[in-house]
């Protein structure tokens, strides 16, 4: 057990912990070393009988625990897309981890349901959005599913839910091959299968959806017999940071009725920014999108931003009422939990409004175009050595590359020796088949030396002349 004594001095040690972790991160290698197995056979079998004192447990942290992670918060982190976990972020996760509060309905936490109202209106105002409703999922891939049980429960007339699907017409939701996988799930998930996803070819070098071929695929499947529910386009794909041409997309989602959602987890964010706008051009035509404070706006994991013209669907497709959840003469308010899948949730507005307060619009938009900007001037600094070559050219931050002229077994060869090295890491991707490096500019601390450092790293270990 612990008294409260114990906690307060705890709470101040592992926050000066935290502020020597990250000041010291880059001495550290940024992924794990790899070793299967290392972390579990270094844990105690069996739980113990009596309790242990923090001190041993917090060491163990140390020896046992620290070795094993790969250092999302490194300034050097340039692989998938960023997790930031700034400072004013942390602080309003300790406070909600305090108050421990369950967040499901208006009454059980009257401040948090409306400041998790505000919070959602601040930031559709910071990115530009009119007229959507907001609510904070835990992750984009919750948002998408509640999206495409929308799309399902719309197209049945809300049978689904009551009458399952085995009587139903075949659903078909549309989307390209850039989407995330977190789209496949969510339809495994909601019961319309895979078989269902109907895949639109792209075009363009932003690999939008082709528009003339989702209507065609629309009408074709009518024309069999098939009932289209809905079309998912993405705002910066994760492989490459595809971008739908929302305008035309939309249009044809529009012009058969059918429901549609955005996902711009990742590229979301950078809407901070007016002039990365024209990307997500057409937006609000849109039913519903997502995207992540919790990669590139220094909220920390989970804080996905679902915005919805109009939440009546969404909240008919989720809600449930037992009587023990009514609340009963208080009206005009918002039960979040029906707008979500969890009954339970966190109060994780309280970050968003520390991090937006701390930082302000104007110093969040600076980090992220530094990010654009080195990661571009990284880009163009490969292009011109003829070692390597770039496979897509940036959209924002993330760009793809290779070596020049090498088998997909030397670009695996390649990341690994890079993420072996340590002072960097990054991930491969496929485009058209092919293994290309992966590379993001997205973490709160990197500075422009680091990025200059990846580019020391990538050009020893490539080898040969420039
Ligand atoms: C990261 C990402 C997701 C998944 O986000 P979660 O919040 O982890 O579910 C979905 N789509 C895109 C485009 C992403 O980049």
């Amino acid at each position: 057990m612990m008294d409260w004594a114990t906690f307060a001095r705890w709470g101040a040690r592992i926050a000066d912990w935290g502020a020597e972790y990250h000041r010291t991160l880059r001495s550290r290698p940024v992924r794990a070393p790899l070793i299967p197995g290392a972390t579990a056979t270094a844990l105690p079998a069996s739980p113990p009988e009596n309790g242990e004192a923090m001190e041993a447990i917090f060491a163990d942290f140390q020896t046992l625990v620290l070795p094993g992670m790969t250092h999302w918060q490194h300034p050097r982190f340039f692989a998938y897309f960023p997790a930031n976990a700034t400072p004013p972020s942390m602080l309003a996760e300790f406070l909600s981890s305090t108050i421990g509060a369950q967040c499901m309905l208006w009454q059980t936490s009257p401040a948090a349901t409306e400041m998790e109202t505000v919070m959602m209106r601040w930031l559709a105002e910071a990115v530009g959005l009119k007229g959507f409703h907001g609510v904070i999922q835990d992750s984009a891939s919750s948002a998408t599913l509640a999206a495409v049980l929308v799309m399902r429960e719309r197209a049945l007339g809300f049978r689904g839910n009551t009458s399952g699907l085995s009587s139903q017409p075949r659903l078909r939701v549309y989307a390209s091959g850039e989407v995330h996988t977190s789209i496949d799930r969510a339809i495994w998930i909601s019961g319309i299968g895979a078989e269902n996803l109907v895949r639109i070819p792209t075009q363009g070098p932003l690999r939008s959806m082709d528009p003339l071929a989702l209507d065609a695929a629309i009408r074709a499947d009518l024309a069999a017999g098939f009932l289209p529910a809905g079309v998912i386009a993405c705002i910066g794909g994760t492989g490459t940071g595809a971008c739908d041409d929302l305008t035309a997309v939309l249009d044809v989602a529009k012009a058969h009725g059918l429901y549609s959602h955005v996902d711009a987890a990742w590229a979301g964010a950078a809407m901070i920014c007016p002039e990365f706008r024209a990307l997500w051009q057409g937006i609000e035509a849109a039913d519903s999108l997502v995207f992540n404070p919790h990669k590139w706006l220094g909220v920390q994991f989970d804080c996905a931003a679902h915005y919805l013209r109009d939440p009546a669907p969404l909240v008919q497709t989720l809600a449930i009422r037992p009587e023990y959840l009514k609340t009963h003469g208080t009206d005009g308010i918002i039960n979040y939990s029906e707008w979500s899948i969890p009954l339970g949730r966190r109060f994780r507005a309280l970050k968003l409004w520390f991090v937006l307060r701390t930082y302000g619009l104007e110093e969040l938009r600076r980090r992220l175009r530094n990010h654009v900007k080195w990661s571009q001037a990284l880009a163009a600094k490969l292009d011109t050595d003829r070692r390597f070559e770039i496979v897509t050219p940036p959209v924002l931050s993330l760009f793809t590359f290779r070596l020049r002229a090498a088998e997909d077994a030397a670009q695996q060869a390649f990341v690994n020796r890079i993420n072996d090295d340590g002072r960097i890491y990054l991930t491969q991707t496929k485009v058209e088949g092919a293994t290309v490096l992966r590379f993001q500019v997205g973490q709160f601390d990197t500075t422009e030396e680091d990025v200059e450092t990846a580019w020391t790293v990538l050009s020893e270990l490539a080898g040969g002349a420039a």
